[in-house]
């Protein structure tokens, strides 16, 4: 088992990020194969601010799921 990538800054409210202040979930996807899904990950310090920010891992190749 591997440990998920944990990113070290917000990419949008390029704050840095602390243990616990993100929400790791899964979107079931089927761009990637191998795995079926992405490990998705969401800051609960701009979701607190009013601003849902939730990214991929690995990137989502389907560019019609991210904006
Ligand atoms: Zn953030
Ligand atoms: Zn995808």
């Amino acid at each position: 088992m591997s440990e998920p990538r944990w990113p070290p800054t917000c990419p949008s409210g390029r704050h840095r990020l602390l243990p616990g202040e993100l929400l790791v979930g899964w979107h079931p996807c089927d761009c990637t194969p191998e795995i079926l899904g992405h490990r998705t990950w969401t800051c609960v310090r701009c979701l607190a601010a009013g601003r849902i920010d939730t990214w991929f891992d690995p990137p989502c190749l389907d560019s019609s799921v991210i904006r």
